[in-house]
């Protein structure tokens, strides 16, 4: 049996199918670059997968002459990958190359057209998974977070408009009402007498309430729920206003009226 060499329009053709690459999953080398005096420097070669020869490694003597040639019968590799497979035939059987070759051209397929990543895109991806930031829109990672932070907690109740804020280490949520939405809030036996006291101060002064979101629950809305989870300090405090209060004394018997300094508010 004479060797059945593959065709040079087969042998481009299969090396175009494959985008110039080592079909080989583990290498996917690219076989070609420009070389001195516009000449190609080509380190592929076209692999016969059942051998072209008598003696010729995966050697299957029940197909023809015209089979052993055709563009079937070859698979596009770097030379190392082309040396290796007929050394160790084995390891190599006809039916693993086979699937080497249909999957190379099926990633050629789907990277037809593709941006290949650049060394520098590599760099960036490195300091983003180290930085958590990506390098290049570090103004619009911000904005990301935010508005990520909102989306996501806008959609444990979409009855409540949420606005994020990261001021001077501290987070601040946002939480706006679209409607009447009827909530309960519940404290611990241990936190009662601290939070009836300082209610009590708030509906009579004005003052702050501050207790911690361990003695808290709140009931109604999924969002509540899991904004209380985190450790931190409940609040509600009222609209500060400053009064001036003005006080008169008027006599009953001779209508006199007297009047006092304005107290100020602050
Ligand atoms: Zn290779």
């Amino acid at each position: 049996m004479s060797r059945d060499n593959f065709t040079k329009k087969t042998i481009e053709t299969l090396k175009a199918r494959v985008a110039h690459r080592c079909s080989n999953p583990n290498c996917r080398v690219p076989t070609s670059a420009p070389a001195e005096d516009n000449k190609v420097n080509n380190i592929g070669s076209a692999a016969h997968i059942f051998a072209a020869s008598e003696g010729g490694p995966r050697p299957n003597n029940a197909i023809s002459s015209e089979e052993r040639k055709s563009i079937n019968n070859g698979i596009w590799l770097c030379s190392n990958c082309s040396v290796d497979i007929d050394r160790d035939e084995k390891r190599y059987p006809p039916e693993l190359l086979k699937k080497w070759k249909a999957d190379a051209e099926a990633q050629a397929r789907t990277e037809l057209g593709q941006k290949l990543p650049s060394n520098t895109d590599a760099i960036d991806t490195v300091a983003a998974a180290l930085t958590g930031m990506p390098k290049n829109i570090i103004t619009h990672a911000i904005s990301n977070v935010h508005q990520a932070t909102e989306i996501s907690l806008s959609r444990l109740d979409s009855r409540f408009h949420i606005k994020t804020q990261y001021i001077d280490g501290s987070t601040s949520i946002g939480i706006f009402a679209k409607e009447n939405v009827p909530l309960a809030l519940k404290v611990d036996a241990e936190y009662t007498q601290e939070y009836a006291k300082q209610h009590q101060m708030l509906i009579e002064h004005g003052s702050d309430v501050e207790i911690s979101t361990n003695g808290l629950t709140i009931e109604g809305s999924k969002l509540f729920e899991e904004i209380i989870k985190e450790a931190g300090t409940f609040s509600i405090s009222s609209p500060k206003k400053k009064a001036i209060q003005k006080l008169w004394l008027v006599q009953d018997d001779t209508n006199l009226i007297e009047s006092f300094d304005d107290i100020r508010g602050e």
